[in-house]
């Protein structure tokens, strides 16, 4: 069963409108089967949610019965604690099994004074005890709601580079307990999990995070559970006890925080940026362009949580038991729009060419399971030559990005060659003039 978790509704600051129904329309194309509602904690959402979704006693719903398409009460929230000499903020996903448990869930928020007219509300907390029993507080209204931290390894996750920890236990304290699996986010996959110790314990699963409906978002990371039944009580176990058959990931290096940098537009820089393989990060971590601080990549995270846990003997590439088959995606409205050489994932030309190729594959994620002999039967003579070719040699890993994602940019897709992520050191110094180091 092909799940997508962690979604958002319109209601999560600065997105477009997402409709139920752009959801059941995109996700029998993509391949998901169960996806998260978002924003289920936000009063016009839930209010939409509830006269949208028929009854239904398994803990997933759909709009009708025969809707192809189930969906789980889901929300993500921040919680917000003292680390350091400042404030970590850490996004955290939290999945419902009824809308009797949202609503307790709701009243228990009103009474910590949370504001739940937005669609990612804060739950401030005044340490490690107190957000301790604030989860536990939570999970006590129902044993089945379930608490992930939320793309782990971006800014805005626990190992995140703002008011960086060194172990998940320093922000959340004891209630790291009731936590049983993490989210890999679009700029890490288990490969780069893998280097980090403590996650050995944990299970790791892939979700889109997507804030529209459109195709390159929704379901651009799925996890693959094996599930009993299907009901929402199954989806929890399969966490819990990590019967992940495999997760779908972004290339790390297209996810927008892989390797460390600068941007360009960022304040004091113009068209100016730079970027950074953790070895060749400047001493101090200071940006040579605006001189603040730069904002550490996923990449060079990882390896500092690798050294803090005592995994120096992790070579790259390790993979403790824990971690899950996956499969790299790059979606595929970006494949077909740089083969036809359009620049937007979402002109007329690139849906078109789109829909043509899910009649032959079935649906988008099928196709990243299927072997190239078996893509190339059914796509040969029925799409152009150079799409074709084009997928074939990302599934052969013959692509990159360049530029890798860095500082909140998307990386860019570029089809041909591969590219070591070690080696990156990018120095964009002088306005309207490259100076351009690559090793
Ligand atoms: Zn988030
Ligand atoms: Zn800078």
């Amino acid at each position: 069963m092909n799940c997508d978790l962690h979604c958002h509704s319109g209601y999560a600051g600065g997105v477009g409108n997402i409709s139920l129904v752009d959801i059941e329309k995109t996700m029998p194309l993509k391949g998901i089967d169960i996806v998260g509602t978002g924003d289920v904690l936000q009063k016009q959402w839930l209010n939409t949610l509830k006269s949208s979704f028929a009854e239904e006693g398994s803990g997933l719903f759909a709009t009708a019965p025969e809707a192809n398409v189930r969906f789980v009460l889901q929300t993500e929230i921040i919680f917000t604690s003292p680390v350091g000499e400042g404030r970590k903020m850490v996004h955290h996903v939290l999945l419902f099994p009824s809308f009797e448990s949202v609503d307790l869930c709701r009243e228990l928020m009103n009474k910590w004074d949370v504001k739940l007219n937005i669609g990612r509300p804060f739950i401030k907390c005044t340490g490690k005890e107190d957000l301790t029993r604030r989860l536990y507080n939570i999970h006590e209204i129902d044993p089945l709601i379930e608490s992930i931290p939320a793309h782990v390894m971006t800014p805005d996750g626990v190992y995140g580079s703002k008011n960086p920890v060194t172990s998940m236990k320093q922000f959340y304290g004891e209630g790291i307990d009731i936590i049983n699996s993490v989210e890999t986010g679009l700029s890490a996959d288990p490969t780069i999990l893998g280097q980090i110790p403590e996650l050995d314990d944990f299970t790791l699963i892939s979700n889109s995070d997507a804030h529209s409906a459109q195709l390159h978002r929704m379901g651009r990371e799925f996890t693959t559970l094996n599930v009993r039944k299907n009901d929402f009580p199954s989806i929890i176990h399969a966490i819990r006890d990590n019967h992940v058959c495999c997760t779908a990931e972004f290339n790390p290096t297209e996810g927008r925080y892989f390797l460390t940098g600068h941007r360009k537009g960022k304040k004091g820089h113009g068209d100016r940026y730079c970027m950074y393989s953790p070895s060749f990060t400047p001493g101090g971590g200071k940006c040579p362009i605006c001189k603040k601080q730069l904002t550490i990549g996923v990449l060079e995270r990882s390896q500092i949580l690798k050294e803090a846990q005592g995994g120096d003997d992790r070579d790259w590439g390790y993979r403790p038991k824990n971690s899950p088959d996956f499969v790299h995606m790059v979606p595929l409205v970006e494949i077909i729009a740089y083969t036809l050489g359009i620049r937007s994932s979402t002109s007329k030309r690139v849906i078109g060419t789109y829909h043509n190729m899910i009649e032959y594959l079935g649906n988008e994620c099928a196709m990243w399971f299927m072997n190239e002999a078996e893509i190339e039967k059914r796509l040969i003579g029925n799409v152009e030559e150079s799409l074709l070719s084009n997928i074939l040699m990302i599934k052969k890993g013959d692509f990159n990005f360049s530029p890798m994602g860095y500082d909140g940019t998307y990386g860019r897709l570029s089809i041909g060659e591969r590219r070591d992520i070690f080696g990156v050191r990018e120095e964009h110094l002088i306005g309207g003039q490259a100076t351009l180091d690559r090793w």
